[in-house]
């Protein structure tokens, strides 16, 4: 028997016989069965520096020793605190606040939390609504369901969703995206549709947009020039807050600290997770704005009635884990390995562009994904026999429904991610 991975998204099929994984070293897997395995997405984009970095595990097992847990309650150590700095210094500035959580999904929604606290504590109380992102993912709790694009993930659960939520178009257009490297030069119009939005409904209801920079859980979607610069703007004209999703994108898969330094837009908050502790411990939380720190504070403690954190939020293992990380991310200079191999990936991805059953390719950072041409009549059932392929000649490929993802880790050499490529380029001309 085995133990079945419960997947909301019913178009994905519950692979019949995942391979069991017994240890993992560097970019690598090993199964019970002594198969090694290509960690092609870092695990789901969370093990950057890869599997059992020694500076990980020795920063974990001198914590476990010294202090295992406490309350961030009533509270506090100094891990954690000097971890807030830490992550501050690395943030755009003016957001020098951090509030910590253990997901993404925890993180989403605490960040969804504090707009409207931020609100209400300045006497706008009446902006509730949220604006999300079609194709946008944001976890599985109900805050990030209900702001998440991915209709799938959400419809069984439409009676739970929050209300007040709007989801804008998203960007993603293979006639115009197919084979265009690195950020599309179009399409930054296609933010008209948060003008749209706040037209429809009066800005002074509307509390937050939430994005992600780059939509990664569909499949690379890459934002096109100006795109995040004219939400921004109009943001800032309706005194409506700007939350950036970096789960994905935020230490290190853009070639910066943050996709908001890599496109060079500061929002209100910044929702991270995964990178921050490689996959190790879990780890979340949210950056927020001077502004909206100092709010919090100011706001008198008895007005409203206000109680949010989490049994583990800052957890000290966590917060170790996420010292070392950085820590090598500075001593190995990680962020200039990460700019190194994008071209490498790129142009391994480009050279794709004339196979009959690549119909889209797209990258930026270490990250990228090619949309195979779906059998006719069964969405879904390509990509899912070329990751069973991928299993059978050494790869742990990501696919979700016909798009094949890619985000190696960034202690990858070059040859290994031209040897990811080109394994994927054999699997999907044998299905020719
Ligand atoms: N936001 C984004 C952008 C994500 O990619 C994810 C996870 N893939 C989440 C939120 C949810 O994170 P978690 O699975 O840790 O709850």
């Amino acid at each position: 028997a085995y133990w079945l991975p419960f997947s909301a998204n019913r178009r994905m099929k519950a692979n019949p016989a995942p391979r069991i994984i017994a240890r993992a070293k560097g970019p690598y897997y090993y199964t019970e069965a002594g198969e090694e395995l290509f960690d092609t997405l870092s695990g789901l984009w969370c093990t950057p520096l890869g599997h059992g970095h020694p500076r990980i595990v020795e920063a974990l097992k001198t914590q476990a020793e010294t202090l295992d847990y406490c309350t961030a309650f009533q509270v506090t150590n100094p891990v954690t605190v000097r971890l807030a700095g830490r992550i501050a210094e690395r943030a755009p500035q003016g957001l020098n606040h951090v509030f910590f959580a253990n997901s993404g999904s925890e993180s989403v929604d605490t960040a969804l939390k504090i707009a409207l606290g931020y609100h209400r504590l300045r006497g706008e109380g009446n902006r509730f609504r949220m604006i999300g992102r079609e194709k946008g993912y944001h976890g599985v709790g109900f805050g990030g369901m209900s702001v998440g694009g991915i209709v799938p993930n959400r419809k069984m659960f439409a009676s739970g969703m929050i209300p007040g939520v709007d989801h804008m178009r998203h960007t993603h257009d293979p006639a115009h995206m197919a084979f265009s490297r690195g950020q599309p030069t179009w399409g930054a119009d296609r933010a008209d549709d948060l003008e749209r939005l706040v037209a429809l409904h009066d800005a002074s209801t509307i509390a937050a947009v939430i994005v992600e920079p780059m939509q990664g859980s569909s499949g690379v979607i890459v934002p096109p020039v100006g795109y995040l610069q004219r939400l921004r703007e109009i943001c800032t004209r309706h005194g409506i807050l700007l939350i950036f999703d970096e789960v994905i994108t935020g230490f290190g898969r853009m070639g910066a600290n943050f996709a908001a330094e890599r496109f060079g837009v500061t929002p209100d908050m910044i929702v991270f997770a995964k990178a921050i502790t490689n996959g190790v411990v879990p780890m979340g939380g949210v950056i927020v704005s001077d502004e909206i720190y100092n709010t919090f504070m100011a706001g008198p403690p008895n007005a409203i009635e206000f109680c949010h954190g989490y049994t583990y939020s800052g957890h000290p293992l966590a917060a170790a884990v996420a010292h070392a990380v950085l820590d090598v991310m500075e001593e190995d200079a990680v962020l200039e390995r990460v700019r190194t191999l994008e071209p490498v990936l790129e142009e391994a991805v480009h050279a794709l562009r004339g196979l009959n059953l690549v119909s889209d390719i797209r990258n930026i950072g270490l990250a990228a994904a090619i949309d195979v041409v779906p059998v006719d009549g069964a969405p879904g059932a390509r990509g899912l026999s070329i990751f069973e392929k991928g299993l059978e000649s050494g790869l742990l490929l990501r696919c979700t429904g016909d798009t094949i993802a890619f985000g190696p880790p960034f202690i990858s050499t070059p040859e290994q991610i031209h040897a990811m490529v080109d394994g994927v380029r054999r699997l999907i001309q044998a299905a020719d």
